[in-house]
């Protein structure tokens, strides 16, 4: 069974309620396995959905300081190529970006048909840390949940499959994540004590993140929760659930191959018969 736990549009959602320790009942070595089928299968899917350009795929990673977003993209780019695959990662705004719409400079990363986007951070920042800290009035904040649905409806309109994955860990396992960068040399650089100060924070993010994850939810560019104290049980469930929402994709990715291939081989066919 999967352990990403998928949001409805308006459910009820108690972040407390989901245990970050889940593992869907995998050890490690189960879950290493897995992570290499699953990879198998992604590196199959994301060829056809590259070489068919039919569809684009939007993966967005949201969750707290050291919930593993950048070790949960690794794990997909592990089975990606360079050639279909861009990473955009977002960061304090610029003062030109904040001269703009919100959305201004996410929109320009959004896949093209053909090619994957991983969002390490996103838009969706704009109702967390936006929103606990205030950086801008509620009554500005508050109407971005209905611009990130129309957004995102634009992008899924256009042939954009949306995946979201908020990476769930406890208050107790950041504690240790950061007190091992302290540990840590190879881990030295992603010491920040603004950190920290967030943590303070704990239980405003945690309502943020519920408004944010119910409010946007949609069929067609769904949440999910993942259970992140694991890393490998984490990877699994991400794994798992972009090879199962691609799949279904797949006979009609085969079927325009087909169909361009016997394009190019009726052109051929004149081509030598004109010779
Ligand atoms: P990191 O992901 O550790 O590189 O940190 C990036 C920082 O940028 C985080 O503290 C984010 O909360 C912050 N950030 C990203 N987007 C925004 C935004 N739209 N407004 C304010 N801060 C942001
Ligand atoms: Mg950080």
């Amino acid at each position: 069974m999967s352990n990403a736990i998928r949001i409805s549009q308006n459910q009820k959602l108690s972040l407390k309620s989901i245990d970050p320790e889940a593992s869907g009942g995998l050890n490690k070595e189960d879950a290493k396995e897995r992570i290499q089928e699953l990879g198998n299968e992604l590196e199959e899917l994301q060829e056809l959905l590259s070489v068919s350009g039919m569809n684009g795929l939007l993966i967005v990673f949201q969750g707290r300081d050291t919930a593993g977003k950048e070790g949960a993209i690794k794990s997909v780019l592990n089975f990606s190529s360079v050639r279909t695959c861009n990473v955009a990662a977002f960061k304090v705004p610029t003062p030109l970006e904040l001269s703009h719409d919100f959305l201004w400079r996410i929109h320009h990363n959004a896949p093209a048909k053909g090619s994957i986007s991983i969002f390490n951070r996103s838009h969706y920042e704009d109702v967390l840390v936006v929103r606990v800290h205030e950086f801008v009035p509620k009554d500005i904040w508050g109407k971005r949940y209905d611009h990130i649905n129309a957004w995102e409806k634009l992008l899924t309109d256009s042939g954009t499959i949306i995946l979201k994955f908020m990476l769930h860990i406890s208050f107790e396992e950041q504690e240790q994540q950061l007190l091992d960068r302290e540990k840590e040399v190879e881990k030295a650089w992603k010491l920040n004590v603004q950190d920290w100060r967030e943590r303070e924070y704990w239980d405003k993010y945690t309502e943020a993140y519920e408004d944010a994850l119910t409010m946007c939810s949609p069929e067609s560019a769904p949440w999910f929760v993942i259970p992140a104290n694991k890393k490998s049980a984490r990877d699994v469930a991400i794994l798992e659930t972009i090879v199962e929402t691609l799949r279904p994709y797949k006979k009609s990715w085969l079927q325009r191959l087909e169909a361009i291939g016997a394009k190019a081989k009726e052109e051929l066919r004149v081509f030598r018969e004109e010779k």
